[in-house]
């Protein structure tokens, strides 16, 4: 199978909806380019530039990067790429007026969103997903929590302590699916507006979500 030229995926879906897995598995089975504003952003934060100073403190501090640069960012990627790249574009849809100027400047490059994703799985699944995700206070690997891998419990790669990031008590992440739902609600009512959004149920193993993503692509004659 064979992508046609200059196609645009958008992606997005709330925490732990397995995005991320499903954005790498696509971009390595047909050649996407996997554009992700995190990893944007991180590669400009390596950079000894002003920009990439700004960034990397911004990044530490954990807070949301201001619409502006991200899209400085942004540009500065899209300038460096080629036209006839296939594009899955990840982390531009936080809310609906960053996602207008996304939209706007991909314009300018000559591109538009042919299809937005959305990888669905509900509040409750979220919460039971992201509660089963621990920390080593030491190392900082992710660990999967079950058996003896629990919270107060030994990291098996150094001996650290199992924590939980606040972000992934119960309580915490109930306030971002909230905000979530409440940012990308508009975002998702745009694309359905244009006739170009898909949702597809994250609640599946990983290989059938894939195959749910491939089946619609094919459908809408992306491949
Ligand atoms: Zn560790």
């Amino acid at each position: 199978m064979k992508l046609k030229n200059s196609i645009n995926l958008l992606f997005f879906g709330p925490q732990g909806s397995g995005k991320g897995t499903q954005t790498e598995l696509l971009a390595k089975k047909f050649g996407f380019l996997h554009v992700s504003s995190g990893n944007t952003l991180r590669s400009i934060a390596k950079t000894k530039t002003p920009l990439g100073r700004y960034l990397k403190h911004q990044l530490s501090n954990g807070s949301l990067t201001p619409i502006d640069k991200l899209m400085e960012v942004f540009e500065a990627y899209m300038k460096r790429t080629p036209k006839t790249k296939n594009i899955l574009f990840d982390g531009y849809a936080r809310q609906i007026t960053e996602t207008r100027i996304f939209l706007r400047k991909l314009k300018k490059f000559g591109r538009q969103i042919d299809l937005a994703v959305l990888i669905d799985i509900s509040p409750i699944e979220s919460v039971k997903r992201l509660g089963k995700r621990g920390v080593c206070d030491k190392c900082g690997k992710n660990i999967i929590l079950g058996g003896k891998l629990k919270v107060g419990g030994k990291c098996p790669a150094c001996s650290g302590k199992i924590i939980q990031r606040k972000d992934d008590t119960p309580a915490g992440i109930r306030k971002r699916l909230s905000l979530y739902r409440k940012r990308t609600l508009p975002v998702v009512n745009f694309f359905k507006s244009h006739g170009k959004i898909v949702r597809i149920n994250g609640e599946q193993s990983v290989e059938a979500v894939h195959r749910d993503v491939v089946k619609v692509i094919k459908k809408r004659g992306l491949i």
